[in-house]
């Protein structure tokens, strides 16, 4: 077999044919052509016969390494002229638009970065972080999927730390799959208002405010003008009714279409989950009215432990004031076993915690109040009862003279109805907590990207509705042989041997030897 034939089937890379294999010193060089005649435009689907110029553009992508060596794909590439991209070099389908990497390599690249570390990426695939960064955002942009804002009833919205000088993330997820379904970079009420831009963007043609009755004294002198036309497009499942009949509605000018499937997607939403700050709850309140605001729990307890570490630094700073180095020493090295959960406590910090709660003060104290708070979200209890013990928990924090306490009794008090909503509508803690330890480990691994975009890709490809598999190509089908009729247990008969064997291909022509 020749080696262009080879290395054809080696590749496999669609669309192309191979021209010529060169070995280099540290690479494999593989030429290829387009079998294609029509040349593409790479950013849309235009193609035309016709080429822009003669002047030709060679270009280089790397491939997945062929064992130790590094290996280049090549091809010389005419230019076209889209009507809406202008002049540009045709597209090739083994490579996606302003890449220097293969498709193949990009999907590799990208599922190694949502299951493995930096390091461990970076090394196996010889490139920098960075680069993987772009190749994150690159895959990520034709992943994901247009359609995932269709079915959102339970949502959540949470911002997370990106890298340093306080930079956030927003992310919205469903409560329904455990998923993030949408990403922003910055926080905040901003941030909620351009997803419900998103998720029921303005009509092409700039809608025209209803019209507002001038005051009873103006409206003598003005002459009396023909009622501007206008279409009222209510949400939700109600009929059509007429302009100001009090009904949340969008306003449309007079010929624009809108599709109501698509305006009515924030009518749909009927809990949104979030944290105590405030911002989030005004853009709901302004863009879905009727979904109820509900805290998440675990929201509660973040504030509880960071409590608790207050006053734990605190006493830290005490001994430390008073001369008592090394007693502060091992109160600082106990740190862990005051703040993580009992159940996931080490021997060895168990015993710490059980010695510090033993001689009691305010730091045993205030333990109790953060063990108090976990309790009371534990699965299980009713409505009611949750009430009754928030209640109980509201005025002991009230009592508590631990003045970051105090505090978030008071936060918790203004946040009671949120705080119990989330119980009434059943929405799962565990899975929101879990998503968001999550995002945090996914985002710690995004610290090196240059962009957020980047990172929210990752982000979508990793904790999102689309999953990336290393290869685009279907998988090989690895048949086991199956044992025939004859001696049960002893494998396969001489029967079915032969007929394997007379499956085997011709080495020469590549047809079946049988046939
Ligand atoms: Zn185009």
């Amino acid at each position: 077999m020749r080696v262009t034939s080879a290395f054809s089937r080696l590749l496999k890379l669609p669309g192309v044919w191979v021209k010529k294999v060169r070995f280099e010193p540290d690479r494999v060089v593989v030429t290829v052509a387009l079998r294609r005649r029509h040349l593409h435009c790479p950013k849309c689907s235009y193609s035309t016969p016709n080429r822009e110029d003669e002047q030709d553009h060679d270009s280089v992508w790397r491939h997945l390494d062929l064992g130790v060596w590094r290996l280049e794909v090549r091809a010389r590439l005419r230019r076209l002229c889209c009507p809406e991209h202008g002049a540009l070099v045709g597209g090739v389908p083994f490579a996606r638009d302003g890449a220097r990497f293969t498709r193949d390599f990009d999907n590799l690249v990208a599922w190694l970065a949502t299951k493995t570390d930096k390091t461990a990426t970076c090394r196996l695939v010889r490139i920098d972080w960075r680069t993987v960064g772009r190749i994150i955002e690159r895959v990520g942009g034709e992943l994901i999927d247009g359609d995932r804002l269709g079915d959102l009833f339970e949502i959540s919205v949470d911002e997370v730390a990106w890298r340093k000088g306080h930079r956030y993330l927003t992310l919205i997820a469903n409560h329904r799959t455990g998923r993030v379904v949408w990403g922003t970079e910055g926080k905040g009420q901003a941030a909620a208002d351009r997803f419900f831009a998103d998720l029921d963007p303005e009509p092409a043609a700039s809608p025209s405010p209803p019209p507002q009755p001038a005051p009873r004294s103006e409206r003598a002198k003005v002459p009396r003008q023909p009622a501007e036309p206008a279409i009222m497009v209510p949400f939700g499942p109600c009929p059509t009714v007429a302009a100001g009949e009090g009904v949340h509605a969008a306003w449309l000018a007079v010929g624009s279409e809108l599709d109501p499937q698509v305006v009515a997607r924030a009518s749909r939403l009927t809990a949104v989950s979030m944290d105590m700050t405030g911002g989030y709850a005004a853009s709901v309140r302004d863009h879905a009215q009727q979904a109820t605001i509900v805290i998440d729990n675990y929201h509660v307890v973040q504030l509880a432990t960071k409590a608790l570490d207050e006053v734990r630094r605190e006493h830290w700073n005490e001994l430390r004031r008073a001369g008592e180095q090394h007693v502060a020493k091992a109160f600082k090295d106990a740190r862990w076993s005051l703040l993580k959960n009992p159940d996931d406590l080490t021997d060895q910090q168990a015993a710490t915690l059980q010695a510090l709660t033993a001689t009691g003060g305010k730091v045993a104290r205030a333990w109790t109040m953060k063990e108090m708070v976990r309790a009371i979200f534990a699965p299980g209890p009713t409505v009611e009862a949750v009430a009754q013990l928030l209640d109980r928990l509201l005025a002991r924090l009230a009592r508590s003279r631990l003045k970051p306490f105090v505090r978030l009794g008071r936060t918790n008090r203004k946040h009671r109805e949120g705080i119990l909503a989330a119980r009434r509508l059943k929405l799962s803690n565990a899975r929101a907590e879990a998503l968001n330890n999550k995002v945090k480990l996914i985002v710690r691994r995004a610290y090196g990207f240059h962009s957020a975009n980047a990172a929210l890709a990752l982000l979508h490809l990793t904790c999102g509705p689309v999953t990336p598999t290393p290869t685009t190509r279907t998988p090989v089908r690895v048949t086991s042989p199956t044992i025939m009729p004859g001696e049960p247990g002893k494998g396969p008969s001489p029967w079915h041997l032969a007929a394997v064997l007379s499956q085997r291909r011709c080495g020469r022509c590549w047809r079946s030897a049988s046939s």
